[in-house]
């Protein structure tokens, strides 16, 4: 049995994984459990609380073995129920609960609907009308609050599908909520050098990252390829008191919100990965860079936003004529593509002119287009004589990601390439 819970906090208060994690201690006493999944979907989502992420269980059966009976599946139901009442912000104006329960039967029977509602939730924006159709289809129970809109990413943390990475979330104790958090960050600094290239994402230079900023009852959460490595690293992390903790199934880290597009086909809100030219040099507008690109469809903006901080120098050293692949999401206004990660593919060779003559003076111009004069010797040079040096380029070929405290909770780092 699938259980989905999506859009239960706010900025203020609780988090849906904290939600995850309580049921997951409770159904163990009498349930064999799967992992939990923590999925993010599409984050171009304007009204997310913060990551666009849904959360998902599965009851395998009950623990001496016997499949689930009406009776267990009242009580999972029940259970659920009460805990997302419990600990959902109603307050909030923007939070929306929604809960999904999908039987296995009707899972198995549902798999190519389910798969490319997945795609649908990670690529698109989606309509809540188009997720209860989907929902009555698969056969699939809901439970709306208010709007309802988390049933659309409770489907999605269901229907979700590999490739996965794993997140390990540690929790307060309940006295601390609302309160600052106590985290060595050095200790995460020397953890995070202990367990790359299994964890990351874990610091920025010398700050720790694993915190979040907000009231929630998360403690910090490591993200990683290797469920054991989670384990060590968060002994490695010297901390407050750690009131619980608990490894979900993500699809972090992963890259799967893009997609290959060519320009003419980039739609607005969606993630993409596109091949093309450098067409315009980069401009600096105020903290921003901008830059164009283009391919046998036509042309886009690329930007890189004050937050990716270095990383706009590499972007100001692109030239018109550099082959990129642009990675990241396309705003709807204005339309551009806000860039997650750029592949320097093939610089192009820029040139100047020699201005230096045999004889050891200097070449002076005789006007646009007219050749060169030596201010020594005097000696003319036609202007489609005149030799080319080719300089060096202040970037190299290569992969580049913006720093990580300005990534995307789907962006695949280049550690896990
Ligand atoms: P939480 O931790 O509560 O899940 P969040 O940052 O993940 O916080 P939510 O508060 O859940 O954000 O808000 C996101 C909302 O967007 C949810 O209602 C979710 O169901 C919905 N949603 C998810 N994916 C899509 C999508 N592709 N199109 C439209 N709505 C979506």
């Amino acid at each position: 049995m699938f259980i989905g819970i999506d859009d239960t906090d706010s900025r203020d208060k609780y988090c849906t994984t904290y939600i995850g994690t309580l049921l997951m201690e409770q159904l163990e006493k009498k349930y064999k459990m799967d992992i939990p999944k923590l999925i993010r979907m599409n984050p171009m989502v304007k009204y997310k609380t913060r990551g666009n992420g849904g959360v998902s269980l599965r009851v395998l059966g009950k623990n001496d073995g016997a499949p689930l009976s009406n009776r267990d599946i009242e009580y999972i139901k029940e259970t659920v129920i009460n805990l997302v009442e419990k600990y959902s912000d109603f307050e909030c104006e923007g939070t929306n609960p929604g809960i999904v329960f999908l039987s296995e039967e009707n899972y198995n029977k549902n798999k190519e609907i389910l798969n490319n509602y997945y795609k649908k939730v990670l690529k698109d924006i989606v309509d809540i009308n188009y997720t209860k159709e989907i929902l009555d289809k698969v056969g699939a129970e809901y439970i709306i609050y208010k709007k309802g809109l988390g049933i659309i990413g409770a489907l999605g943390s269901i229907a979700s599908n590999p490739p996965f990475t794993y997140e390990l979330l540690t929790y307060r104790k309940k006295e601390k909520w609302g309160t600052k958090r106590t985290i060595d960050s050095n200790s995460v600094v020397e953890m995070d050098k202990k367990t790359i290239p299994y964890t990351y994402n874990n610091v920025d230079g010398n700050k720790q990252i694993i915190a979040p900023n907000t009231k929630c009852p998360v403690l910090y959460g490591i993200r990683g390829t290797k469920k054991e490595t989670l384990l060590e690293a968060m002994n490695m992390v010297n901390s407050e008191e750690i009131d619980k903790y608990r490894i979900y199934l993500t699809n972090q880290g992963t890259d799967i919100h893009l997609r290959n597009f060519k320009i003419k086909d980039i739609y607005a809100n969606t993630g993409v990965r596109v091949y093309g030219e450098v067409s315009s040099n980069p401009k600096n507008i105020k903290n921003i860079v901008l830059f164009e690109i283009k391919d046998h469809t036509g042309t886009i903006n690329c930007i890189a936003y004050e937050p990716t901080k270095s990383f706009r120098n590499i972007i100001r050293a692109l030239k018109m004529g550099d082959l990129v692949a642009v990675y990241g999401t396309v705003r709807d206004s204005p339309f551009e593509i806000n860039i997650e990660k750029i592949k320097i593919i093939k610089l192009a060779k820029q040139y100047i002119k020699d201005k230096k003559c045999e004889c050891g003076g200097t070449l002076k111009s005789k006007g646009k287009g007219s050749g060169y004069k030596c201010n020594k010797c005097k000696k003319t040079i036609p202007y489609n004589d005149i030799k080319l040096i080719e300089i060096k380029r202040d970037v190299i070929e290569g992969f580049y990601e913006v720093p990580v405290s300005a990534r995307r909770h789907l962006s695949k780092p280049l550690l896990l390439f």
